[in-house]
């Protein structure tokens, strides 16, 4: 299977016909529960679902190697990937997390992960003396998104990783706006790879999972395991048949969502109405060099300021026809948001800034579905 590629892998890996049935399609394990041997062993394996069960266990082994991993453990949500990759930390321990990434992530660091004894510090991660320069004694993490949402700014996966190494630290990426269809983390260094599957894993904004990719075995992946099995965040088994399905089509899909979001992205930058644009992939983005060094394309999701200010940017999301005003990112359909409204009043997110989940409808329809919105007088 190693020498396989991405999108034969998103495929065959970890499937075959049901041993049982010939069933091409695989079953849905519901079942709680497992029957004994007499002798009280089990023969299968599988004791009870929280543990482990069939149908979750084919999504970890169809991830595991997308992204390179030894192992991938699932949950029923991206927040719960992301507190069982803290959960491996000690109480005293400190997390350097990029200072605009997901803000539910640096919720949970400073609601959640921060009772638990484990400090963090936020830092630009673009900046990599700005990072040697916040590296505590006691740091045992670095938190990195690249592309960050919703600014999309990028930071070097490889240089990081060696940094953390150098000082007896581990590197978490959050692979969700990227994918390993355009980047791969731990190729580059990273020893865990997080993702919201609620987003392209997923592809079709209809179920909400996570999963942690840890690069090798060890206490690592056994910290997160255990945090899965005894933690008991664990995804059910439908919707991991609905993720594993989905991953046959994420190579296609993603490729496809990327170039619409790259050639809106060129299409927005001569809008009148446009200030700004974000997207990684456009010269004039600060980090296209490392963009085009690290990922295959630079992703689905792009950022846009408006002329005129927050009613101006409330003005045009409300226009939008085809582009729907909801949060959340990487299905099929396209999407539209004004971050800061949902960030609430501490966000460092301009409140002119839309972000825009590139879908798979036709490009032109959706440049034509901004233009219109676009036209609005500020
Ligand atoms: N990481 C990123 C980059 C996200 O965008 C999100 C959700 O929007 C999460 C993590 C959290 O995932 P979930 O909503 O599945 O808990």
């Amino acid at each position: 299977m190693d020498t396989l590629r991405l999108e034969t892998l998103a495929i065959h890996a970890a499937r075959s016909p049901d041993a049982a049935t010939g069933a091409v399609a695989q079953p849905i394990h519901l079942s709680t529960t497992f029957q004994r041997n007499p002798d009280g062993s089990y023969p299968h394996g599988w004791s009870y679902a929280r543990a482990d069960n069939p149908t979750r266990r084919e999504l970890e082994r169809a991830i595991a190697p997308l992204e390179g991993g030894q192992d991938c453990v699932s949950f029923g949500s991206g927040t719960a990937a992301s507190l069982a990759v803290f959960a491996t930390l000690e109480p005293g321990d400190h997390v350097l997390v990029g200072h605009d990434c997901y803000h539910g992530t640096l919720k949970q660091l400073a609601n959640v992960v921060a009772r638990w004894g484990v400090t963090h510090a936020r830092v630009d991660m673009a900046d990599l003396d700005a990072v040697r320069r916040a590296l505590t004694p006691r740091t045992r993490l670095l938190w990195v998104e690249s592309p960050s949402n919703p600014m999309l700014r990028l930071a070097d996966l490889g240089a990081l990783a060696e940094i953390a190494h150098e000082n007896g630290a581990r590197l978490a990426a959050d692979n969700t706006f990227a994918t390993p269809v355009l980047q791969r983390p731990l190729a580059l260094g990273a020893d865990y790879v997080m993702h919201s599957t609620t987003k392209y894993f997923g592809g079709h904004s209809d179920v909400t999972g996570g999963a942690v990719i840890v690069r090798e075995a060890g206490p690592a992946l056994d910290r997160v395991r255990l945090f899965q099995q005894e933690g008991g965040g664990v995804p059910a088994p439908f919707d991991c048949w609905l993720i594993r399905r989905s991953l046959a089509t994420l190579p296609l899909r993603v490729r496809q969502q990327s170039a619409n979001a790259h050639a809106l992205a060129e299409a927005l930058a001569a809008e009148p109405n446009v200030a700004q644009v974000y997207y990684p992939g456009l010269a004039t983005h600060p980090n296209h060099a490392l963009a085009a060094r690290q990922m295959s394309a630079f992703g689905a999701m792009l950022s846009i300021r408006v002329r005129g200010g927050e009613p101006a940017a409330l003005a045009v999301a409300a226009r939008t026809r085809l582009f729907t005003r909801a949060t959340s990112l990487g299905g099929v359909e396209s999407l539209v948001e004004h971050r800061a409204s949902v960030e609430g009043p501490d966000t460092p997110t301009p409140r002119d800034l839309l972000r825009l989940s590139v879908g798979l409808e036709h490009v032109d329809d959706l440049l034509a579905d901004l233009r219109q919105a676009l036209a609005v007088d500020p």
